[in-house]
């Protein structure tokens, strides 16, 4: 039996000094966990740091808030036009990063845009096979196609690196924004709060993404690990949610930062405590 609580609100992890920075990648970036995690990346990060905030309407109202974050940290910030669920759209921002980056590459992948539907609680009776589609659509294939289309540029920031054999997120990564709902070890506890069935088995074929990308890109040095960032209040947490999007992206930075080889092929949360599969 573990002993990990359900939901929490505390976070044991203050604010630290990052080891994070190079170039960042981070989807489903103008609301929610990911606007947050560009603004408090851009923040915290050295200068010579660039954040690739993906965005699939970057002109669209719902990206104002993104917009005036790269206004404010102009140079640091640049928005790149990305749908998951479109293969070439993928195809086109993977191209506009390796553009930019060079021979750099790209330090760190953040997948994290996803989608929940039929929304919270997604019972059984709610939930279509259309619904199963879309999001493993966007959950799963887009994920998968991004991190395989972004492994020429992890593998450039690895192989540049003089960290000796360490890995790490300042080096080369990929860290999968999971869900403790996809834990299959916490489903006694999870599953009579909200049932989801197509969320959370998109994102339980993430968890096994994780560790399949963990075991191929280890011997270059590239880490890979599932992260849940607790119940967060955002569109997709909901209002009742305990964690605001600050605490929850201070304490998944300050995770992100502390990573090192031993943790590649984990499954954490935002404290930092491991999750059973
Ligand atoms: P939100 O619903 O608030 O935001 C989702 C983000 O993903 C938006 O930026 C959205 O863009 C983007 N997105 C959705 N579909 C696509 C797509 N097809 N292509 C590109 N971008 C897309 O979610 P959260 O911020 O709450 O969630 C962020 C991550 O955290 C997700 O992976 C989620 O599963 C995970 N998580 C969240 C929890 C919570 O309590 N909030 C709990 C556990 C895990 P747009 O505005 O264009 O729709």
């Amino acid at each position: 039996m573990h002993t990990f609580r359900l939901w929490r609100s505390d976070t044991s992890s203050a604010d630290m000094s990052l080891t994070l920075g190079g170039n960042i990648f981070v989807s489903g970036s103008n609301r929610g966990i990911g606007l947050e995690l560009v603004k408090q990346l851009a923040e915290k990060t050295p200068e010579d740091t660039c954040i690739y905030a993906g965005c699939r309407t970057p002109d669209g109202s719902n990206a104002q808030a993104l917009r005036d974050l790269a206004a404010q940290h102009a140079g640091k910030i640049c928005i790149v036009k990305l749908e998951m669920s479109d293969e070439e759209s993928i195809a086109c921002a993977v191209r506009t990063v390796s553009e930019k980056v060079g021979a750099a590459g790209l330090n760190l992948l953040i997948n994290n845009a996803a989608i929940a539907k039929p929304a919270i609680p997604g019972k059984l009776c709610d939930t279509s096979r259309q619904d199963m589609m879309e999001v493993y659509e966007t959950n799963v294939a887009g994920p998968f196609h991004l991190t395989k289309m972004f492994i020429p540029l992890l593998q450039k920031a690895a192989a540049s690196s003089n960290q000796g054999d360490e890995m790490s997120c300042r080096r080369s990564a990929v860290i999968n924004v999971s869900t403790l709902g996809a834990s299959l070890g916490m489903m006694p506890e999870s599953f009579h709060i909200a049932q989801l069935f197509a969320y959370r088995s998109s994102k339980a074929a993430m968890n096994m993404l994780s560790c399949c990308f963990a075991m191929e890109l280890k011997s270059q040095k590239i880490l890979v690990m599932a992260l849940h960032p607790g119940w967060v209040q955002t569109d997709m947490g909901g209002d009742q949610a305990p964690t605001s999007t600050h605490d929850s992206v201070q304490g998944m930075l300050n995770v992100m930062s502390s990573l090192g080889s031993k943790d590649t092929a984990s499954f954490l949360d935002w404290n930092g405590d491991t999750l059973p599969w």
